[in-house]
């Protein structure tokens, strides 16, 4: 069965692109390189064992994405194209707004007009806003806190329209919780342009020895040891669960939200002390003032997605901080 993998090349896309093959779909990927580079196209077929079909253009040109999904017989979309840093969603936020929702109107439109009414979407846990009570379950009132976050929000009330307003559609919008880590092989991985702004690939270039030391963005919140804490997901793990809800996806109808976590929480502090261990290398910090925007604590309810996609993280917060060490000579653009 053919699958659409907007964004296919990026950290999570790449990843979820080889569990699908494992588990038999053909896949066609469609990029335009704003956040990857292209030889991670060589990567993912070395490592799935056979050829993709790759399509080098903006999501926002919408020809180019009907007749994408026509000439190649596409069944069902995963979108995880779009921008993903809120600090620069804060600074730019027409470009958000741009990328992320026009990208998804161009693609919703070429669905429509090729009668493909089957999408799973990228979301994120932080469309939760500040938390009313943790773990954070799918009913928990929605709001943005900034516009990335509004983005996201936007898009899955779009596609809960769109269920409303055909029985035909179905429309999987995934909540990723923190995913870090990176495939075992050590060829893919998170490689983020510039200066990393999220905790894993920033330590990850302390210990190659690229950055001087890790800043910890507060250490008085209330939380277990005073730094923030975070349910981190391994991107295996999460690209697992991209299988289970297209399954899930191609026998149900409607719209549902589904949170991606582990439902465990840990700290900056916790993890760095992980990753000091599995990598025995030892990591300067630096405790700083808290980062504006950032919320003390959050995790995931995970039921949901095991009672309707049967699936759950397996992997542990060891097997991330090994991954995304094993990962760095892909990781980091000299
Ligand atoms: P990524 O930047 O590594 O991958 C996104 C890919 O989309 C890149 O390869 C980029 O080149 C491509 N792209 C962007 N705009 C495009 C456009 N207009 N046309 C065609 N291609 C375009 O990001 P990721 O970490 O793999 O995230 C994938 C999705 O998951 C995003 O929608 C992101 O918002 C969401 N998400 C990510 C995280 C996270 O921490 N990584 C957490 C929650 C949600
Ligand atoms: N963090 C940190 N130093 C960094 C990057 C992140 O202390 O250089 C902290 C951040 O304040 C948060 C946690 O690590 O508590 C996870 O941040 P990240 O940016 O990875 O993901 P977010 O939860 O913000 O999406």
């Amino acid at each position: 069965m053919n699958i659409l993998l907007t964004g296919g090349c990026g950290y999570i896309g790449s990843h979820t692109a080889i569990s699908l093959v494992n588990a038999g779909y053909d896949l066609i990927l469609l990029d335009n390189f704003s956040n990857s580079e292209t030889c991670v196209i060589d990567r993912i077929q070395k490592i799935a064992g056979k050829p993709i079909i790759f399509v080098e253009g903006d999501l926002r040109d919408s020809n180019l994405v009907s007749k994408t999904l026509k000439d190649n017989n596409i069944r069902g979309v995963i979108h995880f194209a779009g921008l993903k840093a809120v600090g620069e969603s804060v600074k730019n936020p027409i470009d958000y707004f741009d990328n992320n929702v026009q990208c998804s109107i161009s693609l919703l439109q070429a669905m429509i007009k090729n009668n493909i009414k089957k999408i799973v979407f990228s979301s994120s846990a932080t469309v939760y806003g500040i938390p009313q009570y943790l773990p954070y379950d799918e009913n928990h009132p929605t709001s943005a806190i900034n516009p990335y976050g509004r983005t996201k929000l936007h898009i899955e009330e779009m596609l809960k329209d769109l269920a409303n307003s055909d029985p035909e559609w179905t429309s999987i919008v995934l909540r990723y919780f923190n995913p870090v880590g990176a495939h075992k092989s050590g060829n893919l991985g998170e490689a983020p342009k510039g200066i990393p702004s999220n905790l894993m690939p920033y330590l990850v270039q302390v210990a190659s020895g690229y950055l001087g030391a890790l800043n910890i963005f507060g250490s008085d919140y209330g939380t277990r040891d005073g730094t923030g804490e975070r349910d981190y997901i391994h991107v295996t793990d999460l690209a697992e669960g991209h299988v289970a809800a297209l399954q899930f996806m191609f026998r149900e109808q409607g719209w549902h939200a589904i949170n991606l976590g582990t439902g465990k929480s840990t700290s900056v502090l916790e993890l760095v002390h992980t990753f000091e261990k599995v990598t025995n290398k030892k990591i300067p910090l630096n405790l700083t003032s808290r980062r504006a925007g950032d919320l003390p604590a959050y995790f995931a309810k995970v039921s949901k997605a095991k009672n309707l996609l049967n699936w759950e993280a397996k992997l542990n917060l060891e097997d991330m901080c090994l991954s995304a060490w094993q990962s760095r000579k892909i990781s980091i653009h000299e």
